[in-house]
């Protein structure tokens, strides 16, 4: 299990994000929803949890309307 750090791009709270490997399979299982459960305004809410399976978080669909871009 690996764990990335996001910011919510609808109300700019942390995200956590969490990858589950699946054996045989190169994806991994996505699973990305605020840390703080508590943000009712934010605009993406009805994305979240974003769930899905893929090689990397953003290739999930709604990754780019969800995950703030990455800071360098
Ligand atoms: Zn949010």
């Amino acid at each position: 299990m690996n764990r990335h750090h996001y910011l919510c791009q609808g109300c700019a709270q942390p995200l956590f994000v969490v990858a589950t490997t699946q054996a045989g399979k190169p994806d991994l299982r996505w699973e990305i929803d605020h840390q703080d459960e508590g943000n009712r305004g934010c605009s993406v809410l009805p994305l979240l949890p974003l769930l899905g399976e893929a090689t990397q978080p953003e290739a999930l669909e709604y990754a780019m309307d969800v995950l703030s871009p990455l800071r360098r």
